[in-house]
């Protein structure tokens, strides 16, 4: 059972959506009985067939829930959770850049009631597996032995982290709301920032722990990105691995993909420039000759700091001042909303800027662009690197997390390679980046070779899912050890295995 805060395509706010979806169905696919839990916000648009109710008590507060079935594939049952109290209002997580305050609510609220599902099937799920902090106090929850989940106790649970940055943290007296604070060792064991983490409970007693590329597995344990939970997380050991995230090869798929004006392959790439000229026609962009010859730079990103916006910010008038077009699609901070809106305006055949969450758009910029970018500061895994590859949209990015792990850097000795990669993240390492891609777009021959390598790699999630399949087997494992009294290894002191 998949506990997590969105999926495409009922909600979604960055990369976990895709991946939520994306793996349940590759599970299914390689024959594994999925379900996933996740609230039926207002951006579900009424999604689902009514499919009963139930009363779910969070600490000694009773909701009403509606569950509403959908499916993912044509295998994966989908239980969106209906409570309108909760989750009928505008955004995910927040509104009008604030956090909503009631959010340990909404997703105790979300893991409760997963697992109050889960409790009453005829076969309980082996594993219960939970993504971010939004679902991190699913491990929480079936460790500390609450009434109700005593059916649970062959379950285990997986925490995967698909952004460290990201904690839940709160104040410590949510706990006795969510009928956590009596459970013995959880308030210790969450205390973070002078407040609880939710995350550091997925992590301390989830039965495995993942995040999703090996290299931000690694960076993660240090002191700079494990930001405040490496130690928690070094403290599980080989328990923690590092799964790369794979695409949705259906939907990003450049030979079929309904928002491109034409199908394109590494065969034919004919049909890409028609995608270019139709991003450079939506962003009121010229189309002459020269302008689709011109380089033409895509990004597609949430604007905040990590994605690098802060090194874009400090260059912005050298990137405009070079002979390339750029298009950008992305929401988020103000400043940098308005940075890039006011270069557009200065540049007005060089630059176009969209804001907004506009997923025809995506597509487009993936198939029209020449050249996709992604500065990050860190990147857990990324995946708009991924479907440039696949789209023959050749990556510029840091050298960080998922980025190093699925761009080759092309070297000129050889002409091998899949990107362009710089290490140091200053504006001088980005800028002398964007240079040499540039000028290696002027040899045809060597750019259409990195294309047709970056075409040819597999990033389906076959590969990927089986990856998780031997974690889950391995989470399993050790749950039976611990019931048998042998080498329990789970988490901080597990009571399902007394
Ligand atoms: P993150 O999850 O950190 O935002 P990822 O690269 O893992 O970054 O995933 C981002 C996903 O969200 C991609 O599918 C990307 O296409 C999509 N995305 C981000 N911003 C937008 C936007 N403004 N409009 C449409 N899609 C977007």
């Amino acid at each position: 059972m998949m506990v997590v805060s969105e999926a495409v395509p009922f909600a979604k706010t960055g990369g976990l959506a895709d991946v939520s979806s994306a793996l349940s169905v590759a599970l299914a696919t390689l024959g594994h009985d999925v379900s996933l839990v996740l609230p039926r916000y207002r951006e579900a648009g009424g999604a689902g067939e009514p499919a009963g109710r139930m009363t779910v008590t969070v600490g000694q507060v009773p909701y009403e829930v509606g569950l509403y079935a959908a499916s993912l594939g044509r295998d994966v049952r989908v239980t969106l959770l209906d409570c309108p109290a909760l989750y009928d209002r505008e955004g995910l997580y927040g509104a009008d850049g604030r956090d909503h305050p009631d959010n340990p609510t909404r997703f105790g609220l979300l893991v409760r009631a997963a697992l109050d599902l889960a409790a009453a099937t005829e076969g309980p799920p082996s594993i219960v597996h939970a993504h971010d902090w939004q679902a991190a106090l699913g491990p929480v929850m079936l460790s500390a032995g609450l009434p109700g989940l005593e059916r649970l106790r062959g379950s285990a649970s997986v925490q995967t982290i698909h952004n460290l940055a990201y904690q839940g943290v709160f104040p410590l007296g949510c706990l006795g709301a969510l009928g956590l604070a009596e459970a013995p060792g959880v308030a210790c064991t969450l205390t973070h920032k002078a407040g609880v983490s939710f995350l550091k409970g997925g992590i301390a007693y989830s039965d495995a722990v993942t995040t999703v590329s090996p290299g931000y597995a690694r960076e993660i344990l240090g002191a700079e990105l494990g930001r405040g939970l490496d130690a928690s997380l070094r403290d599980r050991g080989s328990d923690l691995s590092g799964i790369l995230n794979g695409i949705d090869v259906d939907v990003w798929d450049p030979a079929t993909d309904p928002y491109l004006p034409a199908p394109f392959s590494a065969g034919d790439l004919e049909g890409k420039r028609a995608a270019k000229r139709a991003v450079l026609e939506c962003y009121g962009l010229p189309t002459d000759e020269a302008a689709l010859t011109r380089p033409l730079v895509g990004m597609v990103s949430r604007m905040v700091p990590q994605k690098g916006l802060d090194l874009l910010a400090e260059i912005s008038d050298d990137l405009a001042g070079l002979d390339a077009t750029f298009v950008v699609l992305g929401t988020g901070m103000a400043e940098y909303q308005a940075l890039w809106q006011r270069l557009a305006e200065r540049h007005p055949a060089g630059v176009g800027v969209h804001v907004g969450f506009d997923e025809a758009r995506a597509h487009l910029i993936e198939g029209g662009a020449d050249l996709f970018l992604m500065p990050s500061r860190f990147e857990p895994c990324g995946l708009n690197q991924l479907y440039s590859l696949r789209y023959g949209t050749v990556p510029v990015v840091r050298a960080t997390g998922g980025l190093a792990d699925t761009v080759r850097a092309f070297d000129a000795e050889t002409e091998q390679g899949t990107g362009f990669v710089f290490t140091e993240y200053s504006a001088a390492a980005l800028m002398a980046a964007l240079r040499t891609a540039l000028a290696v777009f002027g040899d045809r021959d060597a750019w259409r070779r990195i294309q047709a390598a970056g075409m040819a790699e597999d990033h389906s999630w076959d590969v990927s899912a089986r990856e998780y399949v031997k974690v889950y087997r391995r989470a399993v494992a050790s749950v039976r050890n611990g019931a048998d009294g042998t080498a329990a290894q789970g988490g901080a002191g597990s009571t399902r295995s007394e």
